[in-house]
């Protein structure tokens, strides 16, 4: 038997607003608080988790960015001319996807999502390693680099299997008592959240399902580690989209020219610009500032938010919908989905949750980069306390 075990349980999307009127986990971590999320979607919440800072640190914010020379993508460019009616099709693009990868060696999450081809070989994408994994980060060191710095053992998901597969291979660490410090990924409440929206009553059986899982999880350790130290968490929320804006449409009227004039990326809830020149840019500033569902995010803003990044790699122009629009059709979706994520921090649906059985949550623990310091603080803890224990045992025999 061993000493400790600190359980970390993502939960993709189980925002504060959808948790704090539930009973979920209430019993097993009945310590609860809101938390700050960061500004940009999963790319960019899920490495700042992991790393304990803030994307303009971290370089891993948005997937795609403008880079002509940078594109991976330039043999795409024949595929533009197959029909549209095929080449925006989830299923098509999903297939590719996964080709793309292996051929591309990328080791992180990769989608095309909606990407033109047409344009397609202006574009990089900035994910190609796995924040999941120990060298995953764009700039800098994430948890499981300094695990394995200090020979702590882990356990991390796997995100490609499913969510029950990676329940079985956490079991199965925790009966062999092999691990010092879990990490488990759960991405399917986010998925279902997009289709269903907020208020469904799908949310709640899903929320059951997890529930028992992490029963089982409480009940494998209690055999093994004397103490477990469980945190259940989350990215960020989800907000209901009721009003759909075709942004594209409206810029294109500027008659613009890609790329000899702009570049322009339409995620779900912003649009980030490039410009060739001054004048682009003026029309481009004059439209947006006419469109009421959203507004350019000042630098000021973006610093504060830690997302201004000096080279302008991410965009130089950063347009944000107000929570509740949906850019559609968008890079990201030729058609409206039921919810999003991917607003500004502070509005309602932004904010994550942490649930803990730990008696208190420190008081320096609010926004989602700060579940860093946690996990490296109970790692080190553990492995340090399940060593104490193992020593004495060796020296016995
Ligand atoms: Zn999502």
């Amino acid at each position: 038997m061993k000493a400790l075990l600190p359980l970390f349980v993502f939960i993709d999307a189980c925002g504060w607003e959808i948790l704090k009127n539930d009973p979920f986990v209430r019993d097993v971590a009945p310590c609860r608080k809101r938390l700050s999320s960061v500004f940009g979607y999963s790319s960019a919440c899920v490495p700042s988790i992991l790393s304990g800072r803030w994307p303009q640190d971290h370089y891993n914010w948005s997937y795609f960015i403008y880079d002509p020379p940078g594109s991976p993508f330039r043999f795409l460019r024949p595929l533009r001319w197959l029909p549209r009616s095929l080449t925006s099709r989830r299923i098509f693009r999903r297939w590719l996807s996964r080709l793309l990868k292996r051929r591309l060696n990328f080791r992180g999450y990769f989608d095309l999502y909606n990407m033109p081809f047409e344009h397609i070989s202006l574009f990089d994408f900035t994910e190609k390693r796995s924040p999941l994994r120990p060298g995953g980060m764009n700039c800098g060191l994430n948890i499981f680099d300094h695990l394995e710095q200090d020979g702590i053992p882990y356990h991390v998901s796997a995100p490609e299997k499913p969510e029950e597969s990676n329940l079985a291979a956490l079991l199965q660490d925790i009966r062999t008592e092999r691990v010092d410090f879990a990490f488990l990924y759960w991405p399917g409440l986010d998925g279902l959240l997009h289709q269903v929206g907020n208020r469904s009553p799908a949310i709640a059986p899903k929320l059951d399902q997890y529930e028992k899982w992490i029963r089982s999880l409480r009940a494998a350790a209690a055999e093994h580690y004397t103490e477990l130290r469980l945190y259940v968490f989350s990215d960020h929320g989800m907000a209901n989209c009721d009003e759909l804006l075709d942004l594209k449409k409206r810029v294109d009227t500027l008659r613009l020219r890609l790329p000899q004039d702009y570049a322009v990326v339409y995620d779900s809830t912003m649009a980030r610009f490039w410009f060739a020149h001054q004048g682009a840019c003026q029309a481009v500033t004059r439209l947006l500032e006419s469109v009421p569902q959203g507004r350019i995010v000042p630098d000021e803003e973006l610093k504060a938010l830690g997302a201004f990044f000096p080279d302008r790699r991410f965009g130089e122009l950063i347009f944000l919908v107000e929570e509740g629009v949906l850019i559609v059709p968008s890079h990201m979706g030729e058609r409206p989905i039921r919810a999003m994520h991917g607003y500004h921090p502070e509005a309602p649906h932004s904010y994550a949750a942490l649930c803990t059985n730990q008696p208190e949550i420190p008081p320096g623990v609010n926004a989602i980069p700060h579940m860093f310091q946690l996990m490296l603080r109970d790692a080190r803890l553990a492995h340090q306390r399940n060593r104490a224990r193992l020593e004495p045992a060796l020296s016995a025999a």
